[in-house]
C-alpha cells in the first residue's frame, strides 16, 4: 500500500474553481504514480475552513475517481494557515515508488515531499530548451536553462578582455563573478553583476565563447555547484550537456535530446530571424557542428548521453509531440 499525498489551492470558493482543481490535482497524482487511477482505494480530502461551496469529494467523483472510496472533510481554522486550500491522501496499491504532488500555491508547503528533477541534455538546436519550458509549466515546476549560465560566464569574460584560453586568467575573473538566477512571472533570468543580461547572452557570438569558456574545469566546478544547489531546493526541470551525467548523475527522469544538424541549423536560422538578427545559414550550420565538436571532445563533462537517458531524436516531431512523449516516459517511470 501506497500514502501519496498532495494539496492544492483555489482563486476563490466557487464550485468550478473547486472542480477544476480538484480534477488538475488528481490527474496529476495519477500521471507521477504508477497505476493510482486503477488501484486507488480511497481519497481522502480535507480542505480549509474558507472553502464551503462544493464537496472536494465530489468533485473528485466529477473527475472520474467513482471507483474508490471518498472522503473529505473541513480542517479547523488555524491562523496563518494557507488559505482557500485542498489537500489529499490517496491510497494506493502497490509499492512503486511515491511522488507526492503539490500544486499552485501549495507547491510552497512541501517541498521536501514532491521534491524531483527531470535532466534534458543534448546539442544545441534540439529543441530541449522549447521543451524544458513547456515540461516546467505543465508540471508546474522550475527550469533552469544551464546554457544561459555558461552564456553570462563569456560576456563576463569578453566584457573584462579575458582571453578564454587563459585559464588562471578566467580563474581570477570567476572569483568577482556575480551571477544570480532569478525567476519573474515563471521566466529564467539572468543577472550578471547586478544586470539583467537575459537578452543579450542571446547574441548569436557569445554561442560559440560559451563553448569555448564552458570546456573549463573551473567554470564547470562553479557553475555545477550553482546548479545542484538549485535543484536541491525545488522540483526542476535542467536542461543543458552534462545534467544526467555530471550535474545530477542520480536524477530519477533524463532524457538526451537531439535531431540531425540540418534540422537544428533550420531552427537556429528561424529563430535568430524572428529576433531580427541577420544570419546566413550555411555559416550557422558550420558553427552549429563546430560547437557540437568542441562540447563532445571537451575533457571534462563532454556532451554524451547517460547510459539511463531515453533517446529522444526530434527531427521529425513536433514539440507537442516531444513533450507528451516524454510525460508518458515519466509516468511509466514512476
Ligand atoms: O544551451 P546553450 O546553447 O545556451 O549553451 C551554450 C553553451 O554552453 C553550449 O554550447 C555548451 O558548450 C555550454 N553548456 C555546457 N553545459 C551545460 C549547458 C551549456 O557546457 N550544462
Amino acid at each position: 500500500m501506497r500514502a501519496i499525498r498532495g494539496a492544492t489551492t483555489v482563486r476563490e470558493d466557487s464550485p468550478q474553481e473547486i472542480r477544476e482543481a480538484v480534477a488538475e490535482l488528481l490527474k496529476e497524482i495519477a500521471a507521477r504514480n504508477a497505476s493510482v487511477q486503477e488501484s486507488c482505494i480511497s481519497i481522502l480530502l480535507s480542505n480549509t475552513a474558507d472553502i464551503r461551496s462544493l464537496y472536494p469529494a465530489k468533485a473528485a467523483r466529477e473527475a472520474g475517481f467513482s471507483g474508490c472510496a471518498l472522503f473529505s472533510a473541513q480542517e479547523p481554522s488555524i491562523d496563518g494557515a494557507l488559505p482557500l486550500c485542498i489537500r489529499v491522501l490517496v491510497l494506493a496499491e502497490g509499492d512503486a515508488p511515491v511522488r507526492h504532488v503539490y500544486l499552485r500555491g501549495a507547491a510552497n508547503l512541501r517541498k521536501d515531499l514532491s521534491r524531483y528533477s527531470i535532466a534534458l541534455d543534448g546539442p544545441s538546436g534540439s529543441g530541449k530548451s522549447t521543451v524544458a519550458k513547456r515540461l516546467a509549466r505543465e508540471l508546474d515546476i522550475l527550469y533552469l536553462d544551464t546554457g544561459a549560465m555558461y552564456r553570462a560566464c563569456a560576456c563576463k569574460a569578453s566584457e573584462a578582455g579575458v582571453d578564454l584560453s587563459d585559464e588562471s586568467a578566467v580563474e581570477a575573473m570567476l572569483a568577482s563573478l556575480d551571477l544570480r538566477i532569478e525567476y519573474r512571472g515563471g521566466a529564467q533570468h539572468t543577472i550578471l553583476d547586478g544586470r539583467d543580461v537575459s537578452e543579450e547572452i542571446r547574441r548569436p557570438e557569445v554561442s560559440m565563447a560559451a563553448s569555448k569558456i564552458s570546456a573549463l574545469g573551473c567554470v564547470r566546478k562553479k557553475m555545477v555547484e550553482m546548479q545542484r544547489k538549485i535543484a536541491s531546493e525545488q522540483s526542476c526541470v535542467l536542461d543543458g550537456r552534462d545534467i544526467g551525467t555530471a550535474v545530477l548523475p542520480d536524477a530519477p527522469f533524463k532524457f538526451f535530446v537531439t535531431a540531425s544538424v540540418p534540422v537544428r541549423a533550420r531552427r537556429r536560422y528561424d529563430e535568430l530571424r524572428a529576433k531580427g538578427y541577420t544570419v546566413d545559414y550555411d555559416a550557422l550550420e558550420k558553427e552549429i557542428e563546430e560547437r557540437d565538436r568542441n562540447d563532445a571532445s571537451r575533457a571534462i563533462s563532454p556532451l554524451r548521453r547517460a547510459e539511463d537517458a531515453v533517446l529522444v531524436d526530434t527531427s521529425d516531431m513536433s514539440i507537442d509531440e516531444v513533450v507528451a512523449f516524454i510525460r508518458r516516459r515519466i509516468q511509466e517511470k514512476v
